[in-house]
């Protein structure tokens, strides 16, 4: 143990705890599904983004074996050296068909995604403008670009329009996420679309929580919305949360991905995802284009969620997916209520700051597919009880 580093890193560590925002981990001993085994215990988990039930499929888990058969399960290197195989590339084949594009490039991760498509895209003497509540990993590839970063007000058009008056840039990059992570809400993609080509701007879109629920079979908010890559030139979309897989991809021109394959270094000095993974992948995405069941019941869930809460008079921000935040301010109260919830045997995640604005910390309630009626109605009644109690005691 080195002492010297231990002192200097505890002052952060004991302040964070002291603000109420010290995170820990639960430990799960079972699959990722609605009830599952934290940390000993059987909770109803209302906070994965395994939105469709995919993530424990047995469709998957025999696609990834029968390709761990045949492949093994390392690809040994980076797509570019030697690991590109054939699951990797049949995998981009399929998702770029899915969503209507050219080609589609695979990440191992969506943050590496971002992170790559927006180093590659601009650097210094460009401008990447992106909305405040953006996913981290968006805002962290603005930083390390290089070029002018700024954000507008969340989904405020005039504010955007501002930023990109403003910058006198070779080229200019807005990026936003389609359905905000923390919040649940839709950016505006039409409008901020028709901005972009008047401003001569290039518009990307983390569809992260859109791909898999939003659009017909899932296509995601390009289909849902009705915009080709002509108006939306750079479509991002992960693996890992309604496709129940692990990975991410960028979709776009033949152009595009050919220039991510050159420059976007976190797709170059990184090994390729197991082509098991890959195989996983492409066994969901045949689900959903046979299957839309899952889609129409999560609907179904969100609906009901939000007439039970809205009933029972709670919080709830204004989304109509599958994210369904309750605002409940302090960080002190946001995690009393958390805990209460968990004590009735419910999973609910306490999102605090920074990964929100202070003075906005909420539970992020998440519906899938495959959450009963009875759980829900179970939820919503837990809420108003942990919330009437915490409020009588402060
Ligand atoms: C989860 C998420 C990511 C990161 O994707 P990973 O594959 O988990 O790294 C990126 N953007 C948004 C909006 C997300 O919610």
């Amino acid at each position: 143990m080195n002492l010297f580093l231990d002192q200097a890193l505890l002052p952060e560590l004991l302040t964070c705890e002291q603000a109420g925002r010290y995170r820990v981990r639960k430990t799960l001993s079972s699959a990722q599904q609605v009830c599952v085994i934290a940390d000993g215990r059987a909770l109803c988990n209302f906070s994965s983004n395994d939105y469709l039930g995919l993530a424990a499929d047995p469709r998957l888990a025999k696609a990834m074996v029968r390709a761990a058969d045949q492949y093994g399960v390392g690809s040994g290197s980076a797509h570019l050296v030697s690991g590109h195989s054939k699951e990797h590339h049949a995998l981009e084949e399929e998702l770029a068909d899915f969503v209507g594009a050219e080609r589609a490039l695979l990440f191992s991760t969506g943050y590496m995604a971002n992170l790559g498509v927006i180093t590659a895209l601009v650097g210094r003497g460009d401008a990447i403008v992106e909305d405040k509540l953006n996913h981290a990993s968006l805002l962290d590839g603005g930083r390390l670009s290089g070029a002018a970063f700024s954000r507008f007000i969340h989904n405020d058009l005039e504010s955007l329009t501002r930023q990109l008056q403003a910058a006198s840039a070779r080229r200019k990059l807005v990026a936003v996420d389609s359905v905000f992570s923390m919040d649940g809400d839709l950016a505006p993609l039409p409008s901020l679309a028709t901005l972009c080509r008047q401003q001569q701007a290039f518009l990307m879109v983390d569809d992260a929580h859109g791909l898999g629920v939003l659009g017909s079979r899932g296509r995601g908010i390009l289909d849902a919305t009705e915009l080709g890559f002509d108006a939306v030139p750079i479509y991002m979309g992960t693996l890992g949360k309604a496709l129940g897989s692990f990975g991410a991809f960028v979709a776009g021109s033949h152009t595009l991905i050919e220039s991510l394959i050159q420059f976007a270094r976190s797709y170059i000095y990184t090994t390729a995802l197991p082509p098991a993974v890959a195989a996983a992948s492409r066994a969901s995405l045949s689900i959903l284009r046979e299957d839309s069941a899952p889609r129409e019941m999560l609907q179904a869930r969100i609906t009901l969620f939000k007439t039970l809460a809205g009933q029972a008079g709670l919080p709830l921000l204004e989304s109509s997916t599958a994210i369904q935040p309750l605002l409940l301010g302090g960080e002190a109260r946001t995690m009393a209520i958390a805990n209460g919830l968990y004590q009735r045997g419910f999973w609910v995640g306490a999102i605090r700051p920074p990964t929100v604005p202070v003075g906005s910390s909420r539970l992020r309630i998440t519906l899938t597919a495959g959450h009963s009626e009875q759980a829900i109605r179970a939820l919503v009644d837990a809420l108003v009880i942990e919330m009437a109690n915490y409020d009588q005691q402060h």
